[in-house]
């Protein structure tokens, strides 16, 4: 099965992304993840990557779309896939339909994470300590928020209308919300 999980940033999509992942076997792909590994391996688009995310912009839907490609049409992968921040956009879902088309797959499950602005903003002070991602500060926070709201919306507004999207309450406990999404994937 394939699986897209999404939410604003915050909302805790990375972490019930790895447990959907050991429970079912699936692999995650997560296009932040796909991002800091151009700017890690000094890359040529790397440093352009580097500048837009720092600033809390959106990388461009070319960038991206060349990415998640490389994934989908992986044999290995086919049927396994669970998409943590991806889409954003709606030029990006399409993208994602077309591609999956394609390679013969469709998306099984959609989770959207639900979680108000104040419950993200504590999250990601916590997880700053924590992990100390450069992108992390609250100027930038509340810019992603923003970034978030306008541009990833329409995203959920297209697929909240498909029966195997799913809502859940982000602002619950990570192993409520795990049990919920499992309880959702054993059906
Ligand atoms: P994340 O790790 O998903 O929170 O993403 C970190 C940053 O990477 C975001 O704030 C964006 O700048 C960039 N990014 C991640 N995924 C995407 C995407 N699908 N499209 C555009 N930019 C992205």
């Amino acid at each position: 099965m394939n699986v897209i999980i999404f939410g604003p940033p915050g909302a805790g999509k990375g972490t019930q992304a790895v447990n959907i992942v050991k429970k079912f076997n699936l692999h995650q792909v997560s296009t932040g993840d796909l991002l800091r590994n151009e700017i890690k391996n000094k890359t040529e688009i790397g440093k352009d990557i580097e500048n837009i995310i720092s600033k809390g912009d959106f990388a461009t839907d070319e960038i991206v779309n060349e990415l998640i490609q490389n994934v989908i049409f992986d044999p290995n992968l086919k049927n396994k896939l669970i998409f943590d921040g991806y889409p954003r956009s709606l030029n990006q879902a399409k993208n994602l339909e077309k591609l999956l088309n394609k390679s013969n797959q469709k998306i099984d499950y959609i989770f959207f994470l639900n979680v108000n602005k104040s419950t993200i903003i504590k999250r990601i002070e916590k997880r700053k300590i924590l992990e100390k991602r450069s992108d992390d500060d609250l100027k930038t926070i509340l810019k992603r928020y923003d970034t978030y709201m306008e541009t990833t919306r329409p995203v959920l507004d297209f697929y909240s209308k498909n029966i195997n999207f799913y809502e859940v309450d982000g602002s619950k406990e990570i192993d409520d919300i795990s049990y919920k999404i499992e309880q959702i994937l054993s059906v």
